[in-house]
């Protein structure tokens, strides 16, 4: 049996590694499947499905990359907006309106990026691009790389304080970011040709009332998949999980969140160490992808 790692970050987002040497990384560890899910972009993937290719013709292993992406949404319940990841896995990154809904996105965070520098600057906390960037063009920035530039220009010593201090979302440094609701990501996946799944459902302090109220909500979008496999996740939280994919129909799916250096302590294919996910649940996904086309 082969193992594989569905959820996998490189600089594309905020992962260190490039595309490049996160397909070197997965082989390494003998990795079957990977996919490259960078948050709200799909930028990475041609480089990693071109790095597979240039192992393979050397006469190399190479896992088998699927391209993919990881969303943020917003999840209006119950008075409260809790942000949902939601995976597309087998994205086709062309795709006319996925594409156009990635652009929007984008531009919409790069607006709210400049105003976040803006308004910093006006109380005498200067931040350049390049501290944002890091000299890596085509990544997205996010909070996190502002947090980052803040620690390395001596306004803040933790990551903590710069959040406390000037990146709470609504607060007075930092706009709202612009949403998509889940069950809209998933729809939006849908109709890239992707298989939408419900990310890690443990790590967003929902209750288990909650998050089957949104497993239901996200079904009825077409959800198809259910990350129940994670690096933090328990044996027990995997079974639980593992039930309300046999209650709503979807099919369980696993992947480490490997961000490279960012997060040392998470490995590909392994997570802390005690993660695996077989390759058998991808071919169930395959199986379930090519008779749903029939
Ligand atoms: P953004 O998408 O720009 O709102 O930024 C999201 C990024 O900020 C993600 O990488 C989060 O993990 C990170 N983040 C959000 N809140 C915190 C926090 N309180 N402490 C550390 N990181 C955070
Ligand atoms: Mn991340
Ligand atoms: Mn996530
Ligand atoms: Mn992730």
């Amino acid at each position: 049996m082969g193992y594989i790692d569905l959820h996998v970050h490189s600089n594309a987002s905020d992962g260190t590694m490039t595309p490049e040497e996160v397909v070197d990384c997965a082989a390494k560890a003998g990795l079957s499947a990977i996919a490259l899910t960078d948050h709200d972009t799909t930028a990475g993937i041609s480089k990693a499905l071109a790095a597979e290719k240039k192992r393979r013709d050397a006469g190399l292993f190479a896992p088998a990359v699927i391209p993919g992406t990881e969303l943020s949404c917003s999840w209006f319940h119950d008075g409260k907006e809790t942000e949902i990841h939601i995976l597309g896995l087998f994205i086709e990154p062309e795709q006319k309106d996925f594409k156009a809904f990635l652009e929007d996105m984008i531009s919409a965070r790069e607006s709210r990026n400049s105003e976040i520098l803006r308004r910093l600057a006006a109380d005498g906390i200067l931040l350049s691009m390049e501290d944002l960037t890091e000299g890596i063009s085509d990544t997205v920035i996010t909070r996190a790389h502002f947090a980052s530039a803040l620690i390395k220009r001596g306004y803040v010593s933790t990551v903590e304080q710069a959040f406390k201090r000037y990146l709470a979302s609504g607060g007075k440094y930092c706009p709202l970011k612009k949403t998509v609701e889940p069950k809209d990501a998933v729809s939006l996946i849908l109709k890239a040709g992707g298989f939408p799944v419900f990310a890690h459902p443990m790590r967003y302090h929902l209750s288990w009332r909650e998050i089957e109220a949104l497993t239901a909500e996200l079904s009825g979008a077409g959800l198809q998949g259910m990350e129940v496999y994670y690096s933090s996740h328990t044996a027990e939280q995997s079974r639980r999980l593992r039930s309300l994919c046999r209650l709503f129909h979807l099919l369980p799916t696993g992947g480490s969140d490997f961000h490279g250096a960012k997060k040392p302590d998470i490995h590909i294919g392994t997570g802390y160490g005690g993660m695996r996910v077989s390759d058998l649940l991808l071919k169930d996904i395959i199986e379930f992808r090519a008779n749903s086309s029939r």
